[in-house]
């Protein structure tokens, strides 16, 4: 494929979107992309007229004005920024409620009647598109995908058959009895299993995780507590122990509180979800035991910024997640997922500090040191951006050039505007 070399200006005149299907492009392709300016997450520096040269699906080298050899394909952005690309953590792909419905709860029900796992991972197959267009090339993906259709979803994008991000998914979440359901009558507590393994002592605990390593987990998800229905540190400890000798990170959802995050901090899990109220005794233990937080704030709730400039203070790494399961009229799912990283420069995050969160920080959670940072070694997952987002971190909700693994996702290339 032709890519040519676009020049930008004040004055735009949308031309086109190009979608490259996966096979499009051969495999032994040399790409080199070069822009005004690239931002190094790692160290926080600008970059100036960088070039990234790319082989195959990595990157072989990055650096100002770098030389690029003779007859390679040239993606030549100009006056635009360069960043790795953004990485959710904390999604739901394959879950989708929607306000007419009502709430969580009515929403719940209708989805786990209404959606067996095929109809999940092709609803899947449109989010995960619209994530990879926003500029997200990887996420992790926790739960509500019924039973093991995340794990259909991710391994059709891993083959080429679906066009999307790179899933890191949980299975079912491990969860008390009940799951996140309300109370529901006998005949419909046969169903929630079919979106939760309800967990009741240590040795169900054990077998849960068990069963998700078979059934090919990237990760642990785990339920701490609904209402007063909460997990005990002993089926918590378990928990992370059998994870653990698979390698598998684990995600603990905890709200109300400190207890339920107190158990999951003591039993050494990975990263807390949500913890929008934990006090200043938990976020040290966190930091710690260089336990994740994994923020899933609403814009301007108090109590939620104050956690957050606490967490920060407290040297607590945060990898930023959307949690996004709401359908938004007008807005794809990537970009109600974009609009989340100005609710944390208002919480007193410095840009760079956003930035690591939605790059760097959560790679090192997923535990994959090919994403997350434009470095030779990496894969060649890279956005671009016109502006700067270390001045404003709003332009991420406008990524007009999508590379995933080597292969360019989107191109929305822009001229200046005929009179
Ligand atoms: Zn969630």
């Amino acid at each position: 494929m032709q890519l040519k070399t676009i020049s930008l200006t004040t004055s735009f005149v949308l031309l086109s979107i190009l979608l490259v299907n996966a096979q499009n492009q051969k495999p032994t392709d040399k790409t080199a992309v070069t822009a005004k300016r690239m931002i190094d997450v790692r160290s926080g520096k600008e970059i100036p007229d960088v070039v990234i040269l790319i082989e195959n699906n990595k990157i072989t080298g990055v650096g100002s004005k770098l030389k690029i050899p003779d007859s390679i394909q040239i993606i030549a952005l100009g006056d635009v920024t360069l960043l790795p690309g953004l990485i959710d953590a904390h999604t739901h792909l394959l879950h989708q409620y929607y306000a007419k419905y009502g709430d969580d709860n009515s929403n719940r029900l209708l989805e786990m009647v209404q959606l067996g796992p095929a109809k999940r991972a092709l609803l899947g197959v449109r989010l995960a598109r619209e994530m990879l267009e926003a500029g997200f090339t990887s996420v992790r993906d926790l739960g509500n995908a019924g039973i093991n259709a995340d794990i259909a979803l991710r391994d059709a994008i891993n083959s080429g058959d679906v066009i999307g991000p790179r899933m890191f998914v949980s299975t079912r979440a491990l969860s008390p009895v009940g799951g996140q359901f309300q109370s529901v009558t006998p005949a419909a507590q046969e169903l929630i299993s079919q979106e939760y393994v309800q967990i009741s002592g240590a040795e169900e605990a054990r077998k849960a995780v068990r069963q998700a390593i078979y059934d090919g987990a990237d990760c642990i998800k785990v339920i701490a507590n609904v209402g007063t229905r909460r997990l005990s540190l002993e089926e918590m400890k378990v928990i992370v122990a059998e994870a653990r000798r698979a390698n598998l990170p684990i995600a603990v959802h905890a709200t109300d509180g400190d207890g339920p995050s107190m158990i999951a901090v003591e039993a050494g899990v990975s990263s807390i979800e949500h913890a929008y109220t934990v006090s200043d005794t938990v976020l040290n233990s966190m930091a710690r035991k260089k336990i994740f937080l994994v923020p899933t704030d609403v814009p301007g709730v108090t109590r939620y910024q104050e956690r957050i400039k606490r967490a920060v203070k407290a040297g607590v790494r945060i990898a930023i997640g959307s949690d996004i399961y709401y359908e938004f009229p007008g807005k794809t799912r990537g970009q109600i997922s974009a609009g989340m990283y100005k609710t944390y420069v208002a919480s007193g995050m410095t840009n760079i500090e956003v930035l690591r969160a939605a790059t760097i920080n959560p790679a090192d959670l997923i535990g994959n040191n090919s994403i997350g940072a434009i470095e030779v070694g990496r894969f060649a997952d890279i956005i671009a951006v016109k502006g700067n987002p270390l001045a404003d971190i709003s332009v991420l909700e406008n990524v007009f050039f999508v590379m995933k693994d080597g292969k360019v996702s989107k191109y929305q290339s822009v001229v200046k505007a005929e009179d």
